[in-house]
């Protein structure tokens, strides 16, 4: 089975676009979500948050997002550390994920895959890709984030235009009709590149 990696900016539409391959019974793990998941879920993953960022960093057994983001995003070398938790102990989740499945090939849904040096964890990326205006205005829509919020998000992002040299696929999503017949034709190549060979 091969493992595919989907990344793109804030607003790019990731997370359309996997519901996309969804559709077309691709099984897609949501990264953000399963870390949200595993921050509570998992003993040794919160263990290890206690004993980063104190008891402070869950509250009734909730994990405080507010209490958390306010220190790590201060403080980068926190933030390196939170992520060492994280990072390993969503991947391990995946991996036995996946091994559960019975297809051609998986997605991982992930924000930060080529910022984090990660693609080699992947057979193949795919990168969608969005204007920085039209980022910005869905972003806003969808989170009523100002501008400013979002442009700060976007700094702990490479810019479109380094990713693209990056990764295997692009998919650009403007349209959504467009965008559905790109996954379509992108889905049909990773199935063939994904048939055993003999
Ligand atoms: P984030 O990084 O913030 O999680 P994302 O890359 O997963 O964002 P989505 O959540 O898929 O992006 O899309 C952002 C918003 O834009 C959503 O409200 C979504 O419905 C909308 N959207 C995505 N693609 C399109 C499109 N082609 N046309 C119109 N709206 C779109």
């Amino acid at each position: 089975m091969k493992i595919v990696g989907l990344t793109g900016g804030i607003g790019s539409g990731k997370s359309t676009v996997a519901q996309m391959f969804r559709e077309l019974e691709v099984p897609v793990y949501d990264s953000d979500e399963e870390a949200k998941t595993l921050m509570i879920s998992s003993k040794e993953v919160k263990e290890a948050i206690t004993a980063l960022l104190g008891k402070k960093a869950y509250r009734e057994g909730f994990l405080d997002r507010a209490y958390i983001a306010d220190k790590v995003f201060k403080d980068p070398e926190l933030l390196q550390q939170l992520n060492a938790i994280v990072h390993p102990a969503v991947r391990a989740h995946f991996l036995e994920w996946a091994q559960k499945k019975s297809v051609p090939y998986v997605i991982q849904e992930t924000a930060l895959i080529f910022e984090n040096g990660v693609q080699s964890n992947y057979d193949f990326t795919i990168l969608v890709t969005a204007p920085r205006e039209i980022r910005l205005r869905r972003v806003m829509e969808r989170d009523g984030a100002t501008e400013q919020q979002i442009l700060q998000r976007m700094e702990n992002q490479l810019e479109d235009e380094e990713k693209i040299n990056l990764a295997d696929f692009c998919i650009e999503n403007v349209e959504l009709e467009t965008t559905a017949q790109k996954v379509k034709q992108l889905h049909t190549k990773l199935l063939a590149l994904s048939a055993p060979k003999f």
